[in-house]
């Protein structure tokens, strides 16, 4: 039986194989994340190369020696934070 899945984080469809190891294989090269749900679950995660590679990048740490990337991405969480407030801000007051 022939099987595809689907890339999590471009949506990407895997080509079809016989099993998911043929996806793993280096032929093909897609990873599997197993991630547990709160309910204790388990579900798959599929990512194509490229996505697994970003992925992994982002879910590092941020080297402190590693600069500029580090301090750029502080920054745009610190301005998506302050963008937030100012909407929060202009939002009529609630009660009463
Ligand atoms: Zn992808």
């Amino acid at each position: 039986m022939m099987e595809c899945q689907i890339c999590v984080g471009c949506g990407t469809k895997s080509p079809e194989t016989d099993t998911n190891y043929t996806l793993i294989s280096a032929q093909h090269g897609w990873r599997l994340h197993r991630v547990r749900a709160p309910d204790g679950a388990f579900s798959a995660e599929w990512r194509f190369p490229a996505c697994w590679r970003k992925f992994k990048e982002a879910n590092a740490l941020p080297d402190s020696s590693g600069g500029a990337g580090a301090r750029e991405s502080a920054r745009t969480v610190f301005a998506r934070a302050s963008r937030r407030l100012r909407g929060e801000d202009s939002e009529p007051p609630r009660g009463r």
